[in-house]
């Protein structure tokens, strides 16, 4: 029988809410919950393909103990497993103190998965060494909040976007890494055409095409641009003075700092025009209803915390908070940083937005938890923490839900790091990800779709999220794992585990952790499991007696601090930690791409989701490819100290000279590296402890690899593509240069791209034909230029083609694609497939997805079209744009051509 069950997506921190279809025990479907608040039934094209990232064959199903690091793992008992843990933490701690411990944990857990490590390290063990993923995310959110509005509390709502008059989004892109949100910007400037937009980053994102004036400041400047925007606000006589004197402390100081920062001095630092900047602050300053978004464009910087105190600034000075339609509101990256946030899940944070250096806060905590004292020693934020692994001071490191052997920065020194800990464990869902190979033991975890327990999206709103099906094999939910290690772990310490950690399911947790809100900023005492069961998910604060949540924040101008007033900063522009220079004259920026998250473990099993790109490429300015010999599709070197990187360049008219961008999805599982992260900057924000993911300077050189390798597989399913792409990503070590992923829809294909310095020999040819099924050489043709050591192959089955083999020449290799995902390529024609021309035949069109969700290309469209179709026939016949959305525009500009007034009237 077919049931549906609530849950939210997995991935961003939009968070969407879900109906989740299963059959029997299996997840079978996903649709967007037409009831919650957040999406209204939407889904990006990642959140509509959840379902076919659930079964993954690396699913990790039984707990798994490793002799030596790298090798298989032998499977024990949870008894076993959980024990040898047990011993080994209780061993370092009585030998070399509570802090030879830690807990690196993640932005995806439950919030009562969170509450429960936390516990674990800070009340039973004694140590604040438990920090999480959101380090690299948010920390610099929270700190920014904190130093002005004086608690970590975004105070704005979606609804806002609706409202606003002018939105302000610097350091983000929210049309690719926050679909949703960017689907309610469109909406919003649909219903009012006077909107203005506004962006500031440093290249022309996807969100920067709509708007009204696009700053492209160079990276690390948006403090200048801040503060020259103050000024602009000071000189034009557009602060809100009354505001100001009334709910602010410090404006003063600041107001002298910003005397330097005028439109032409700024304009030199950001490298844009001055009267773009007072462009933009009168905008701000005039229009009514200001709202900014930011992100990690902001966050992801040495000096995070001022960035985002800098656009605070903008709203205190105008007194544009608390109104609707205006705030400063930061976009949280991970489903559930806040969540993390609540329960202070991070080394410096405790419980309910307490402060670890805060004496009386640590005395409340200790209280709720019963014990004599939480240790006030600060614990060690990520990129310390694994610092400390590799000196030694940290023995045994537990990595719950996070992947740092590809997420953090400077990744040669973070794997040399695990190399060196004495003891990892690793509680997973899955065996392959970068991190894995690093792991003592492996705990499998429950995952999307499995889990239970409560999530906060961006918006302060916290759902209830259900278990649609039973845990696999022997995986375990999250807060179970830890509450039964606990309870071993504190018989070895001599305490009483029971009592601390008595929880029987994840309502228990949930309701401790909501007395500890109780009189705080966050307090939900009015929130239960079963009133977020009938009334659907609330915003906080939502305290006992409560009606409803708090949809904005400070309407009445009081903030949380000691005197009620928020705080100006008085902040100076300084320069990214890593200086462009002679050597690295490339400033290097890292972001996503839309249909993929973080490091693919679960959208990099998904073929349709590498339809938009299945191979991480550079984009490059012209004029930067030029002057280092390079064009399109050839090999570049990306290094500096840290590491380095070979990888595939494109020419991106939309970045300025001197800049370059790559996503960060790609790691280890899908290319010889660890991707930009290996190039990354660990320089950390002296507040937030944030490291700057978001820059580097570099180096980046043509390298020779002239002969070219790529192999196309098609697979029966998901299933065997998966089982082949498994088997296959070791080969990946073996070149200089090396990709491997999916493609497609119905039938997907493996990708493995490849090159050389030196051509391949026949025994290596013959190894890669092995492992990708292509050995046969009944119905396969064979095309082999010694000379030019060229050397290809394509097999077919029943007159369909399989697979191809390109070695030395791989002209062919996009069109087959595509007409091997699209099953068009007719029997007679396999053997064009090998055509020294690389040319397609007459009978495959080359054509451009428009469609991305439902996989509809230009050409199906034109056809549909000239056969007398609309836009709702479009939709009804290809389901084009039903999905996010995001195509409609382009859609509607097809209709346009074919049918003016349909469109019109569109
Ligand atoms: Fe998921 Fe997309 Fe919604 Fe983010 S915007 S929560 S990725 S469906």
């Amino acid at each position: 029988m077919k049931t549906e069950v609530k849950s939210t997506c997995c991935y961003c921190g939009v968070g969407c809410g879900v109906l989740i279809e299963t059959e029997g025990e299996r997840i079978i479907g996903v649709r967007g919950d037409p009831d919650h608040p957040a999406n209204r039934g939407r889904l990006c094209t990642k959140g509509a393909t959840l379902h076919l990232a659930a079964n993954s064959p690396s699913r990790l199903l039984y707990p798994e103990q490793r002799a030596w690091r790298g090798q298989p793992g032998q499977r024990v008992s949870w008894d076993e497993a959980l024990d040898a843990a047990a011993d080994r933490f209780a061993a370092s701690i009585r030998e070399h103190g509570p802090n030879s411990v830690a807990f690196y944990i993640s932005g995806q857990l439950m919030t009562e998965d969170y509450y429960v490590f936390n516990k674990l390290a800070k009340g039973l063990i004694g140590t604040n060494n438990v920090d999480t993923n959101s380090r690299l995310c948010m920390s610099s959110a929270v700190a920014g909040y904190k130093q002005t509005l004086g608690a970590d509390a975004p105070p704005c709502s979606y609804e806002d976007i609706r409202q606003a008059e002018v939105i302000f989004i610097a350091g983000a892109n929210p049309a690719v890494a926050h679909p949703i949100v960017f689907r309610m910007i469109e909406d919003a400037r649909a219903a009012n055409p006077d909107l203005k937009i506004i962006v500031a980053d440093p290249r022309r994102s996807e969100t920067a095409e709509i708007a009204d004036l696009h700053l492209a400041i160079k990276p690390g400047t948006d403090i200048a641009l801040f503060n020259g925007m103050l000024h602009v606000l000071i000189s034009e006589g557009l602060v809100d003075s009354d505001y100001v004197a009334r709910h602010t402390h410090g404006f003063a100081p600041l107001a002298e700092i910003v005397q330097r920062y005028t439109p032409e001095a700024v304009a030199e630092v950001c490298g844009i025009g001055a009267g773009d900047i007072v462009q933009a602050a009168q905008w701000f300053g005039q229009r009514g209803a200001a709202l900014s978004l930011y992100c990690q464009g902001l966050n992801q910087s040495a000096h995070g915390t001022h960035n985002n105190a800098g656009i605070i600034h903008l709203h205190l000075a105008t007194g544009q908070i608390g109104k609707p339609g205006a705030g400063p509101f930061s976009l949280t990256g991970q489903p559930n940083a806040m969540g993390g946030r609540e329960v202070g899940g991070l080394s410096n944070l405790l419980s309910a937005h307490r402060d670890l250096a805060n004496p009386r806060h640590r005395a409340e905590v200790a209280a709720l938890w019963g014990i004599p004292s939480v240790p006030d020693k600060p614990g060690k934020s990520a990129i310390d923490l694994f610092r400390a692994v590799q000196t030694g001071e940290i023995k045994a490191v537990w990595i719950a839900c996070t992947n740092p052997a590809h997420s953090l920065p400077n990744q040669p020194a973070v794997r040399a790091a695990l190399q060196a800990a004495d003891y990892v464990v690793l509680q997973e869902t899955c065996a392959n990800t970068d991190t894995a190979p690093f792991a003592d033991l492996l705990l499998p975890a429950t995952g999307w779709g499995e889990k239970q327990g409560t999530v906060t999206n961006s918006e302060r709103r916290i759902t209830h999220v259900h278990s649609a099906v039973p845990s696999p094999g022997e995986a375990r939910h999250d807060w179970e794992i830890v509450v039964d290690f606990a309870r071993r772990l504190a018989i070895r310490l001599n305490r009483d585990g029971e009592r601390l950690f008595p929880y029987t399911d994840a309502e228990s947790i949930f309701n401790e952790h909501r007395e500890s809100t109780r009189g705080r900023d966050l307090d939900i005492t009015g929130l239960s499991y079963a009133r977020l069961d009938r009334d659907g998910p609330q915003q906080w604060p939502y305290p006992a007696g409560a009606s409803g949540g708090a949809e904005r924040l400070y309407a009445d101008g009081v903030f949380p601090t000691s005197d009620g007033k928020a705080r100006f900063v008085p902040i100076q522009h300084a320069p990214t930690a890593d200086v462009p220079d002679a050597e690295h004259p490339i400033s290097l920026l890292s972001g996503r791409l839309r249909d993929q998250w973080h490091g693919m473990s679960r959208t990099g099993t998904v073929p349709r989701l590498f339809n938009l790109e299945d191979e991480p490429l550079l984009a490059m300015h012209p004029c930067d490819l030029r002057h280092r010999g390079l064009s399109s599709g050839d090999l570049a070197r990306v290094a500096n100290a840290r590491g380095s990187v070979v990888v595939r360049v494109a020419e991106r008219p939309g970045l300025k000279k001197g800049r370059a961008w790559m996503p960060m999805h790609w790691g280890s599982q899908f290319m010889n590296s660890p991707g930009v992260n290996a190039l990354a900057c660990d320089a950390t924000d002296p507040y937030s402890k944030q490291p700057e993911l978001k820059h580097a300077a570099v180096q980046i050189a043509r390298v020779d690899l002239p002969w070219p390798l790529a192999i196309l597989r098609r697979c029966a399913d998901q299933a065997e593509a998966l089982a082949l792409l498994d088997a296959a990503r070791v080969r990946l070590a073996d070149y200089p240069y090396a990709t491997i992923g999916l493609y497609g829809r119905q039938s997907p294909l493996v990708v493995f791209r490849a090159a050389t310095a030196e051509p391949l020999d026949d025994s290596a040819i013959a190894e890669l034909d092995s492992v990708f099924g292509l050995a046969d050489e009944a119905g396969a043709i064979i095309y082999a230029d010694r000379t030019r050591h060229i050397a290809k192959k394509a097999v077919a089955e029943a007159g369909r083609l399989v697979g191809v083999r390109l070695c030395g020449e791989s002209l062919a290799q996009g069109w087959l694609k595509q007409a091997m995902a699209e099953d068009e390529l007719d029997a007679g024609l396999i053997r064009l497939a090998l055509a020294p021309s690389g040319k397609p035949p007459r009978s495959v069109v080359a054509r451009n997805i428009v469609c991305k969700c439902a996989d509809a290309s230009d050409v199906q469209i034109g056809q549909q079209l000239a056969a007398g179709g609309n836009l709702k026939t479009l939709q009804e016949k290809l389901k084009c744009g039903t999905y996010c959305g995001a195509c409609l525009p382009e859609i509607k500009r097809m209709v346009a051509e074919y049918a003016p007034t349909e469109a019109a009237a569109a």
